[in-house]
């Protein structure tokens, strides 16, 4: 493996949590902290571990975290009162409920509960239609995280082709919106699409957020494209299960100029890009406030 061809996301993602440690420390300094409040709701096992590790990060680069977990049987009305008070702490800048909620909440209400200015997940109306003028808005972290990852492969990107797989409002949408800021020219493919292949054949970039095994193979791809595989599938292997991509990484390696791997690649990527938001939504508020 060329380090150059293989993106690696875990190197990308210590290089931003050691800038967010570093400008934390420069807050600090002038008297404020970053905090950050993450909202569990229920007992869903692979949602414990996300928050858990959202916390810890957050630890490790000096932000002021706070876990709020609440029962399964917790009604909408308590969640909402619970964000209108995080909304109103001054010591809370970010603010991540996480998904998904339980069944029989309204996702949108909850999500728009939340004040826009600490939304670090850019979930909310105001930072999604913020984001599709091309303001400067919190952004959602995994297409930021992928950013920054062709940013540091690809250098401009200005002129290139970039073909997102996927439309999601999590990944497809954002990632197609900050490809065309940074100046692509922009093709958004979906499982209605005709002729994907040939679509894909022609990035320059190709970002796969799909949800399904190596769907991605070598004839889909030109020669010299950069891949980021954003899809996280977990197959059955010889000693048990493994994660792949949306991407088939090994058919396409010779094929591309660079490529990300599951797991190591755009997955490490989403948690530095929350903390870097929670410092921005901090510095964005502490300036309102003087
Ligand atoms: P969604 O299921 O919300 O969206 C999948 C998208 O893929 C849809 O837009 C769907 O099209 C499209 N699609 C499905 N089948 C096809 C097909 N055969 N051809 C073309 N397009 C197709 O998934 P997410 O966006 O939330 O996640 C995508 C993947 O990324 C998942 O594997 C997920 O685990 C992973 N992920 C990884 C993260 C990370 O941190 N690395 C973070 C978030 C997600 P349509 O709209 O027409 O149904």
């Amino acid at each position: 493996d060329a380090p150059f061809k293989r993106i690696d996301g875990k190197r990308a993602s210590a290089r931003v949590l050691s800038e967010v440690a570093e400008q934390v420390k420069q807050l600090q300094q002038q008297g404020a902290q970053p905090g950050l409040a993450v909202v569990l709701i229920g007992e869903d096992p692979a949602s414990q571990v996300y928050v858990r590790n959202k916390v810890l990060r957050a630890a490790e680069v000096g932000i002021y975290s706070l876990e709020h977990k609440l029962a399964a049987d917790t009604t909408q009305a308590d969640l909402l009162a619970l964000i209108d008070s995080l909304n109103n702490d001054p010591q809370i800048h970010g603010i991540l409920v996480q998904l998904p909620l339980p069944e029989g909440m309204d996702e949108t209400r909850v999500l728009e509960s939340i004040n826009p200015l600490k939304d670090v997940d850019g979930f909310h109306s105001s930072n999604v239609g913020g984001l599709s003028q091309g303001r400067k808005v919190l952004t959602p972290c995994t297409p930021a995280g992928c950013m920054r990852l062709l940013h540091d492969t690809c250098g401009d990107l200005s002129g290139l082709h970039a073909v997102v797989v996927g439309r999601s409002n999590i990944v497809g949408k954002p990632m197609a919106a900050l490809l065309l800021q940074a100046n692509c020219s922009v093709t958004l493919v979906h499982s209605r699409s005709r002729d994907i292949e040939r679509l894909c054949r022609d990035a320059d970039i190709l970002v796969a957020a799909v949800g399904r095994p190596k769907m991605i193979k070598r004839d889909w791809l030109k020669s010299g494209a950069v891949v980021i595989d954003v899809g996280i599938n977990r197959i059955a292997s010889d000693s048990g299960t493994r994660l792949v991509g949306d991407v088939d990484y090994e058919d396409v390696y010779d094929q591309v100029a660079a490529i990300t791997p599951v797991p190591g690649g755009v997955g490490p990527m989403t948690i530095a890009m929350l903390m870097q938001n929670t410092l921005d939504a901090a510095r964005m508020q502490l300036s309102k406030g003087e």
